[in-house]
């Protein structure tokens, strides 16, 4: 009676498990398989509790199926995980062959558990590793985690075959198998692996929810820029990877006369021209430098290495740029401009200081007329002139 009350203890925790992952599903698409895989599985562990026929075929190759099938949900949930399509083909040849093989030694040998259980074990294995491969494309921080569990799940099983290949057991049958010393070993393997697998999931996904919370916390929302958070994180970064006496160049821009957008077209066509800006933005930038939103229509372009003339070229690639976009839809008429700030930073100066003395910059463009870049001291305080220049003659003029 005790030992049927344990016995019953695996297929409810798995169940557990599964029905957890379901109400969890919404956190990432990789769990709704693994609930599947946890609910196959409980069944398949409570069906090995109930008492089998001498010579059943059909409940101990059922209970395989099931673990075959449970094991090809898990590695559809791995390959999830890694923004993979799962090789269903691949997943449905090894659990045939693997249920095909343990009905076969069931069949062929006269009730005999032991080329059963080889047969079953040697597929688990298959989709084990299978899902080893899958792990190699997550890029998640457990990966070596998630990587290292499916090889030594793998391994295992692959041992535990051995060791039946080495000492055979005699007269294990499928109605006495439960109760011998090797079945309450496989079945302990079994339910050990679920509890590892499953700890292992609520591991990776609590560690993926807190590293997308972290991402949110720094990011704009409208525009996907990073938000002040974000700038003096990604500026703590780019002068780690920098190392000391780089320079940091810091370019404040602000649309100007953006308000008339919303006046004139909405909120939501200023929202699209802000969206498209924070591209432009981001495409220039490029994957050395950060952009963010530092408040409404302004935004900060960090340049990594960058003194004030590569600066202020961005700048003014940036400027024609603005001026040379054709916004769709009704915004198909809109010239916007643009004006700018350009600073360096200091070693260690915080963002927020060199954003301070860009504004101040970037006032001055404002007032002498907009569509302007200024840049401090010590590339002379001027005022590039509102006149568009082509950029070739403007690098001309600034290498001269
Ligand atoms: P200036 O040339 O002097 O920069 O003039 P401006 O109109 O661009 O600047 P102003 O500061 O007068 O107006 C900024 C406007 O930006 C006012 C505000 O309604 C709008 N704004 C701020 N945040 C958002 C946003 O998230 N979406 C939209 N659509 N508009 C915003
Ligand atoms: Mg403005
Ligand atoms: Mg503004």
């Amino acid at each position: 009676m005790r030992a049927d009350i344990l016995a019953w203890s695996v297929p409810v925790l798995f169940a557990a498990f599964g029905f957890c992952f379901l109400l969890l599903s919404r956190l990432h698409r990789s769990l709704l398989w693994w609930s599947a895989g946890f609910l196959v599985a409980a069944v398949g562990f409570a069906i090995t509790v109930l008492p089998t026929a001498p010579g059943s075929v059909v409940k101990p190759a059922g209970e395989d199926t099931l673990f075959l099938i449970a094991l090809a949900l898990a590695n559809a949930a791995f390959a999830a995980r890694a923004g993979r399509r799962p090789r269903w083909w691949l997943l449905v040849a090894i659990a045939a062959l693997g249920s095909a093989g343990a009905a076969g030694g069931l069949l062929l040998f006269d009730g005999s558990v032991l080329h059963e259980v080889m047969a079953v074990q040697t597929a688990c294995a298959g989709l084990m590793l299978l899902s080893a491969v899958e792990m190699r494309h997550d890029e998640g921080r457990l990966k070596p985690l998630l990587l290292g569990l499916c090889l030594l799940v793998a391994i295992s099983l692959g041992f535990q075959n051995a060791l039946l290949l080495a000492a055979p057991p005699e007269d294990l049958t499928v109605s006495n198998w439960r109760e011998t010393a090797w079945g309450f070993v496989f079945q302990l393997n079994g339910a050990a692996t679920g509890v590892l697998i499953a700890t292992a999931v609520i591991l990776t996904t609590t560690f993926d929810v807190i590293a997308r919370l972290r991402e949110d916390a720094a990011v704009d929302a409208l525009t996907g820029a990073l938000n002040r958070r974000g700038l003096e994180q990604a500026v703590d970064a780019m002068r780690r990877s920098a190392g000391p006496g780089r320079p940091l160049a810091l370019i404040l821009s602000d649309l100007d006369h953006f308000k008339s957008i919303n006046d004139s077209f909405g909120h939501e066509a200023g929202d699209a021209v802000l969206c498209g800006f924070a591209a432009l933005c981001a495409g220039l930038a490029g994957r050395g430098g950060c952009v963010a939103r530092i408040g409404g229509e302004e935004f900060a372009i960090v340049l990594a290495d960058a003194d004030l003339v590569a600066a202020r070229r961005l700048a003014e690639r940036l400027r024609l740029a603005v001026a040379e976009v054709r916004w769709p839809g009704q915004l198909t008429d809109l010239r916007l401009t643009s004006s700018f700030g350009v600073v360096e930073m200091g070693e260690g100066e915080p963002p927020f200081e060199a954003v301070t003395r860009a504004d101040a910059l970037l006032y001055q463009a404002k007032s002498e007329g907009r569509d302007a870049i200024v840049v401090a001291a010590p590339v002379a305080a001027s005022v590039v002139a509102p006149t568009v220049l082509a950029l070739p003659q403007r690098i001309r003029m600034l290498t001269r």
